[in-house]
């Protein structure tokens, strides 16, 4: 589990936010594991330094997810600029908003990021058919992963992974600029109420 999302945990324990983000952090741990294996057995790689894919994508996110990018961008204070400019210039076209080309990482929310982020380039889909195959991001132009794979044994896919995310959280998606301008609201009153009266509470300002 990353560091952030630990911290996060820590702050919302006591909370039904805190049962919430810790099912979706333990999916992200799962998922952390299947795809670091997966690229691994399949040599699957992004070039150094690629972020095409996030300038060309404003990810659809559950609410869930949201309010952990959005709980981020409100109590790491490095990242509260990322959360004004979300609130005044919306975003709603591509490239993503949180995507920072002059970032060596590219990803501003690297340790949060959605599901979708954490599975593109890395995981196997199902066709219409139903059939698992692994396609070659089409962003990549350098040759560092196969173009095509498919599976003589079962794999996770990005559709088992949205199907147990979806399970987590039944109020559908929406596009990432919305959904974390939604959650960071209903957040900052959560906030205010966990930081009031306790000195030796972190939110407390
Ligand atoms: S959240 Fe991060 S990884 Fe996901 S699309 Fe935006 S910049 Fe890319």
């Amino acid at each position: 589990m990353s560091q952030a999302i630990s911290r996060l945990l820590a702050l919302f324990e006591g909370t039904h936010h805190h049962q919430d983000m810790s099912q979706l952090a333990a999916l992200y741990e799962e998922i952390e594991g299947e795809t670091t294996r997966f690229k691994g057995e399949f040599s699957i790689a992004c070039p150094p330094g690629c972020g095409t894919c996030c300038e060309h994508f404003n990810p659809d996110i559950t609410a869930l997810e949201a309010s952990l990018v959005a709980a981020y961008l409100l109590l790491e204070e490095s990242k509260r600029p990322l959360l004004e400019r979300l609130y005044r210039e919306g975003v709603d076209e591509g490239p993503c908003p949180l995507y920072d080309k002059e970032n060596p990482c590219h990803c501003t929310v690297y340790e949060v990021r959605p599901l979708i982020c954490r599975l593109f380039g890395a995981a196997a889909s199902l066709t219409k058919s139903g059939e698992a195959v692994f396609r070659q991001c089409k962003y990549n132009t350098e040759g560092t992963m196969p173009a095509l794979l498919t599976f003589d044994k079962p794999v996770a896919t990005l559709q088992s992974y949205s199907y147990a995310l979806r399970s987590l959280d039944g109020r559908g998606v929406d596009l990432l600029s919305s959904q974390v301008r939604m959650m960071a609201e209903q957040l900052q009153f959560l906030i205010s109420l966990l930081g009031s009266g306790d000195d030796d509470n972190p939110l407390a300002s």
